[in-house]
């Protein structure tokens, strides 16, 4: 078995049932993306557009692409025609767009909205009242070619177990909240990485976006 297959099938007995595990395979060639596809993976995860479309063609169609990285709006287009979920929508302007090109691909994609749950300022996302305004506003209506799949978060980078645990606690409670609010299809609580997934899971997590557990360091850097 290959490292990678051996780390997938690690993580994956460790996931209770109804968790995905998303490999985050930003930074790695197309051939290790394929030996986690030979182990069994379909949903992967990347950050950058141009990354994410020069590997796409270069790998099996039944891939679950997610896109978790920062998305500008004039971006969205290149991805629109073949992303499963877009998971990092941080502003009523990208949902917009996304809708916009949704249509123009004759698609309904998935987005989760990303909320800044930790401490840092730099992280990306909706405020929990803005993510609030948005269903109370009922924003989605106006966009028939979105389907909003739940939310997505970071916890800080720190050492502190209880700082993060509050952060996804918190993150969780949004989601409980705003569940009566959304559709039917609002059953992804997107949270925990490779540092801190056992956390998140203990906290209601309900996909993990792992990089490094799965794939090792990064071999490309940017
Ligand atoms: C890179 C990245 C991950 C995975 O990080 P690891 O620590 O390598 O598991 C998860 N989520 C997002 C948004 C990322 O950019």
């Amino acid at each position: 078995m290959s490292a990678v297959a051996g780390n997938i099938a690690r993580i994956r007995s460790e996931l209770p049932a109804g968790v995905t595990l998303l490999a985050v395979s930003k930074y790695h060639p197309a051939e290790t993306l394929q030996e986690a596809y030979d182990a069994g993976q379909r949903v992967f995860g990347e950050n950058r557009v141009q990354e994410l479309l020069a590997k796409q063609p270069l790998l099996p169609p039944d891939i679950e692409w997610h896109f978790i990285g920062t998305l500008q709006t004039n971006k969205v287009k290149h991805i629109a025609p073949f992303i499963h979920t877009v998971q990092s929508v941080d502003s009523p302007a990208l949902l917009k767009e996304v809708d916009h090109q949704a249509a123009r691909s004759r698609r309904r994609l998935r987005v989760l909205l990303e909320i800044r749950i930790a401490a840092e300022t730099s992280k990306h996302g909706f405020s929990p009242d803005g993510c609030r305004a948005l269903f109370r506003n009922r924003q989605a209506d106006a966009c028939p070619h979105v389907c909003i799949g739940g939310l997505m978060g970071m916890a800080s980078f720190t050492d502190n177990r209880e700082q993060v645990r509050q952060e996804f606690r918190a993150l969780r409670t949004l989601f409980d909240e705003l569940k009566p609010l959304a559709g039917e299809a609002f059953d992804t609580l997107s949270m925990g990485m490779s540092g801190d997934y056992p956390v998140a899971v203990e906290e209601g997590s309900t996909l993990i976006r792992v990089g490094t557990s799965v794939f090792g360091e990064r071999s490309i850097r940017h």
